[in-house]
């Protein structure tokens, strides 16, 4: 008895609302929000009812939210990814009007946007069509720059390019945006565990896939080495993605001194949420676990689909 009311005082974890950021997906061809059916729980919300939606996390006590826009338009060059007029775009202003305060992270990336499903531009290599890398930059330094110039906090590339998180510095300072952060996806590894979010973000692919850019998950070498290049060329934030079968690589990136952003990704989610409706596992005590793990092996930020339902869970206790 007496064990139990001193524990709490050598608690060396606490998980807090503030240390969560919750995804966001913006359909600009729906007016209504949308269930994501391999996401339980989670909708696609339409431009004009985001601000709405951000209003309810910021009152549950959510703060902040990273964006993923689906256009209704997409081509080969990912026009819409940067057009004043983007899904994305809209959606940070309306945010921004309505909500000062809140901090608004944008996804950076072309896969959302492009006919092909690739993360940029296309060009003819020896071994086929594949990514090309310098244009592909200029791309993302032109989204990047767009989501600063329409309110965006943090900006958070997830291609992965060589050079991209120097490029978008460049191109963010020469703009004025010294004070725009960037979030680098700097370790993220050939997940399987993304199966829903393709889903939820229409993101499949018309060829390949996307192991050529991102990391073996057998490989903890690479993925230090791709975030000490990130920390080089000038990220504010490193991110590990996924998260909880990765907290070494957590562990091991949080020691650099930059601040850790972890990805709880879509496939952790729905394990969490699909073994719970099955009543094989309890859902609130596993993903709170889970969270508490993540934030142990040293994140700063967790971005997770849970974090309103962990809002609502500790505004409930
Ligand atoms: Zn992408």
């Amino acid at each position: 008895m007496r064990r139990r009311t001193i524990q709490p005082f050598f608690r060396e974890t606490e998980l807090q609302k503030t240390d969560l950021v919750m995804p966001v997906f913006v359909d600009e061809s729906i007016s209504a929000p949308l269930a994501i059916p391999s996401m339980p729980g989670q909708f696609r919300h339409p431009v004009d009812g985001v601000a709405d939606y951000c209003e309810r996390l910021r009152d549950a006590g959510i703060g902040a939210v990273i964006l993923f826009g689906i256009p209704a338009k997409k081509d080969s060059e990912a026009t819409e990814a940067y057009a004043p007029d983007g899904v994305v775009q809209r959606a940070i202003r309306s945010i921004r009007e309505r909500l000062p305060g809140m901090v608004i992270t944008t996804d950076v990336c072309a896969c959302e946007y492009t006919d092909h499903g690739h993360c940029g531009i296309i060009g003819e290599t020896v071994d086929g069509p594949d990514l090309e890398n310098d244009l592909s930059l200029e791309l993302m330094a032109r989204i990047a720059l767009s989501h600063a110039e329409n309110g965006a906090d943090i900006v958070a590339p997830s291609c992965m390019l060589d050079g991209m998180v120097k490029t978008i510095r460049e191109a963010l300072d020469a703009a004025g945006y010294q004070d725009t952060l960037i979030m680098s996806y700097s370790s993220k590894f050939a997940s399987a565990l993304y199966g829903p979010f393709r889903d939820a973000a229409d993101s499949g692919f018309s060829f390949g896939d996307r192991t050529t850019y991102q990391i073996d998950p057998g490989n903890a070498r690479e993925a230090i080495m791709e975030s000490e290049l990130d920390v080089a060329e000038g990220a504010d934030i490193l991110m590990v993605k996924p998260a909880g079968i990765y907290l070494d690589i957590l562990a091991s990136v949080a020691g650099f001194g930059l601040p850790v952003a972890a990805y709880q990704v879509s496939g952790e989610y729905a394990m969490i949420k699909a073994a719970g409706e099955r009543g094989w596992l309890d859902e609130r005590a596993v993903a709170l676990e889970s969270l508490v793990a993540i934030k142990r092996a040293g994140a700063d930020l967790i971005i997770t689909y849970f974090a309103e339902d962990v809002a609502r869970w500790f505004n409930e206790e």
